[in-house]
């Protein structure tokens, strides 16, 4: 009898691969190990197993295993059914997903490439093939995987390097790149056979003989009791008064066991025993809502303007499906993943609270990961960004996507391009789980299947504690500056109410959803506007560092002096960005301190954090900032918002321009006044009459809902239809055109539907890449399996096209 697994590889390929084992790995080997497998002639890969079978493949003789990497499943059948449906659902391989989901030390290949962890290692401690990698370390900055084998002089490496990863000595190269390094403590447990108090008691009777170690242990017990936190060893230490080496012997023994977290996570203290929550009225209305709806249906949403209290009832809800001994997940985009709002969560649940950051470290990720594979008390509720979908959850109660409107849990590059709220509705059926969806602003999706009766709809209209919703004045800049009433970029109402709120000591945030100092540098004399060598992009003007900057590549070069075009020195600068608002208030308040947060200040792991906590500290008086400012915080002191321009948002070439402008004014305005202190919101813009901005005024989302799905149904947009966007890419401009030109005309002839294209987008050429775009708009009620598998046929066949092979593309499903 033969032995075969099927396994996917971490790769864009649409199938999946056989390989032998043995009778005895074939018995021992389960579904959602990893196995190391050779690929093509050199490549070792981590993949994952998904069957077991006796059918020798028709097309090839399979190839053996190198080894079994696990011995246990790391991933459960409703994440692989899960990501199948991913795959299929956003058209791409579920090898594409597969290595999307794991934590990239998990899934070790021939090429990663891993560096020295820079940790202080102790040489007696490690093992000859350690030995051997580390001082290959020594002499190269980094090594790959391969370099490993030649090392070694065996293919059977991947399990030494898994171990080394988890032990810190070595790091995957990705993590270098990360300029801030969080600062890891050293912590220590006791090891978790000695919870039961017959075990405690047996330890302390064999510690009888070793006096020093039974004090440490009766200390460590001491220390527990009065700080009610993990235990750092720094701290074991000083309170005990014993030296190291008794402590390293305990943990030889595996009595004690050391661990690593960073700093920023230690926080996480047990549960605030005086911390309740006690819901107002319309809160607790909503909360019974809440869960009558789920009575009726899986997904609810939560329709509650800013500062009405979502966070209090989500916690509530929250709270009753851990009681039932339920997973929870709380999806929130990037940015509104704040220290905040983790400390509101744990100062509630305490440990039992995970939190799953992209910017947190491969090991932190592997950490989580293993605490739901154990569906440990400490990941009852993971609060995590949308990449935590893929975490092993194996009794999910609830999945909360709260700003449930914000474009970015659409992943956009690289496959899969999936969206996060769409894709946890799918994973909360598979577990039998509800839904809240939470927002001030909702997305024209989500209130489209509300009123089809998919979704349940609770609605918060006040703000929690009687504060009221900030007061909206439009500003007309066109007749300001004709009136000559304006400085720089404010018109003379925004200055006078920014000089009042800083003469009470109260804060302001200024909004403009451009960065750098300006949009581009125009030669008065030609015209001419310098651009990017390698996108078809003009560049922006950073006054500050004095260059030119590409927002698409990166690309910098110093401001010139004179045209590069006619040589005249008369340059002037278009549009403006935060960088320019910045320097205008510096010069019309000197003595206020003034913070900026847009993409250019907030790099580095934590970026966001500090200027978040700097301004909620108030050492900032003003903060300027992009869309950024818009998701999610809560600055108590903040009276005042101010919107320089609405207009650069409601002139975006995009079906969604008016709903995305009315969800960003909407939610930024909601920074004001969250506290006694009635806040007051000013927009300038050179159209007060436009009907968005009218709604915005009025606080009147059901109409903006309206009249923008009148739009989307004639215009044949979502929720009406659905959008298939395939971008293709090529060096050479005419192999591009040519090529999505036949694309374009075959899934014309093979789809009876709308098909646009092939367009060059309003930015063509990124890195030197020309672009194309074909949409593909499909209604509702078509079938839309059928269709995909049509589109699947075309993509195929352009592969199969020789001299179209070398364009790339990219195909994205609900193109946001
Ligand atoms: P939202 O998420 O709806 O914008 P939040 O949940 O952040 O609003 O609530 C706004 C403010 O009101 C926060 O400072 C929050 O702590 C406070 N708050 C809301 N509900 C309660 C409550 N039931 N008890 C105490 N404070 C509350
Ligand atoms: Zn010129
Ligand atoms: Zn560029």
């Amino acid at each position: 009898m033969l032995y075969f697994i099927e396994v996917v590889l971490p790769l864009a390929v649409a199938k999946t691969f056989t390989y032998q084992v043995s009778e005895a790995e074939f018995d021992y080997v389960q579904i959602g190990m990893r196995v190391a497998v050779p690929f093509g002639k050199t490549k070792i890969y981590t993949a994952l197993v998904l069957s077991k079978h006796h059918n020798l493949p028709q097309l090839y003789q399979p190839k053996e295993i190198h080894q079994i990497l696990d011995d246990k499943p790391i991933v459960n059948d409703i994440q692989i059914k899960h990501w199948e449906w991913i795959a299929s659902y956003y058209m791409c391989s579920l090898g594409e997903v597969f290595r999307l989901a794991l934590p990239t030390g998990f899934v070790l290949e021939s090429e990663t490439i891993i560096s020295s962890s820079k940790d202080e290692v102790n040489r007696d401690e490690v093992r000859d093939d350690e030995f051997l990698i580390l001082e290959a370390l020594e002499n190269n900055s980094s090594i790959t995987v391969n370099d490993v084998i030649k090392i070694l002089g065996k293919k059977t490496v991947l399990p030494v390097l898994n171990k080394m990863l988890s032990n810190r000595l070595i790091v995957l190269q990705e993590e270098i790149k990360e300029s801030y390094k969080p600062k890891l403590v050293r912590y220590v447990k006791l090891h978790d056979e000695f919870s039961n108090q017959e075990r405690l008691s047996e330890l302390l009777e064999i510690l009888n003989n070793a006096k020093k170690q039974r004090e440490l242990v009766l200390q460590y017990f001491q220390l527990v009791a009065v700080e009610k936190k993990p235990i750092s060893v720094k701290d074991l230490l000083e309170y005990s008064n014993v030296s190291n080496a008794v402590l390293k012997a305990l943990v030889d023994k595996e009595i004690f066991e050391e661990y690593y977290l960073s700093q920023d996570r230690v926080s996480f203290d047990d549960k605030d025993e005086d911390y309740t929550i006690h819901l107002s009225k319309a809160q607790q209305v909503a909360f019974n809502e809440i869960k009558e709806g789920f009575l009726n249906s899986n997904v609810t949403l939560l329709h509650g303007v800013t500062a009405s209290g979502k966070t209090e009832i989500y916690i509530k809800l929250i709270e009753e499906y851990i009681q039932e001994d339920k997973q929870v997940l709380f999806l929130l985009p990037e940015i509104a993943l704040t220290t905040q709002l983790v400390q509101r969560l744990t100062d509630y649940f305490g440990n039992q609270v995970s939190v799953f950051h992209s910017k947190y470290t491969n090991n932190e990720r592997i950490e989580v990961w293993n605490r739901l594979l154990d569906n440990s008390e400490h990941a009852k509720v993971v609060i995590g960004v949308r990449s935590a979908l893929f975490l092993p959850f194996s009794n999910l109660g609830l999945i909360v996507v709260d700003e449930e409107h914000e474009p970015t849990f659409k992943q956009q590059d690289p496959a899969p391009r999936y969206h996060a709220r769409d894709a946890a509705i799918v994973l909360a059926k598979q577990h039998d789980a509800k839904v809240l969806l939470g927002s001030a602003t909702p997305s024209l999706e989500t209130y489209f299947n509300v009123t089809k009766g998919k979704y349940q709809l609770v609605t918060l209209t006040e703000r929690y504690g009687n504060v009221v919703l900030p007061e909206i004045e439009l500003v007309d800049i066109k007749d300001k500056y004709f009136r000559k009433r304006m400085s720089g970029h404010f018109s003379d109402v925004l200055l006078e109410n920014i000089t009042e709120t800083l003469a009470k000591n109260e804060q302001v945030i200024l909004f403009q959803n451009r960065r750098g100092f300006s949009s581009f540098l125009e030669c008065l004399t030609c015209g001419h506007v310098p651009h990017c060598p390698s996108c078809d992009v003009s560049l922006t003007y950073y006054k500050f560092k004095n260059h030119l900057k590409c927002h698409y590549c990166g690309y910098t070069m110093a401001v010139p002096l004179h045209c590069h075009s006619c040589n005249s020195v008369d340059l002037s600068t278009k549009g403006f960005g935060t960088e320019q608002v910045e320097e205008e208030l510096k010069q019309l308040f000197p003595d206020k301190k003034i913070g900026r947060m847009d993409q250019d200040t907030t790099k580095g792991k934590f970026g966001y954090e500090r200027i978040i906590d700097a301004f909620k500290n108030q050492e900032f008086d003003v903060l300027v900032g992009t869309q950024m400012l818009a998701k999610g915080l809560h600055f108590d002191n903040v009276t005042l918002v101010g919107i320089l321009n609405a207009d650069n948002l409601l002139n975006q070439p995009n079906f969604r321009a008016y709903e995305r402008a009315f969800q960003l004014l909407t939610q930024v305005a909601g920074r004001a006044g969250r506290k006694e202190k009635k806040g007051k919101v000013i927009i300038q813009t050179f159209n007060p009459y436009h009907n968005t901005l009218q709604q915005v005024l009025s606080n009147n989302f059901v109409g903006m809902y309206k009249e923008q799905i009148y739009d989307r149904f004639n215009f044949k947009y979502p929720p009406y239809y659905r959008l298939i966007k395939i971008t293709l890419k090529h060096r050479d401009f005419e192999k591009l055109k040519e090529g999505s030109l036949w694309m374009y005309n075959v899934l014309k002839q093979q789809l009876n539907l709308p098909v646009l294209g092939p367009e060059e987008p309003a930015v063509n050429r990124i890195r030197n890449e020309y672009i194309r775009t074909i949409m593909i708009k499909i209604p509702v009620e078509a079938h839309l399996g059928k269709t995909k598998k049509t589109i699947q046929k075309v993509l195929n066949s352009f592969d199969a096209v020789a001299q179209y092979r070398s364009i790339k593309y990219a195909v994205n499903v609900d193109f946001y």
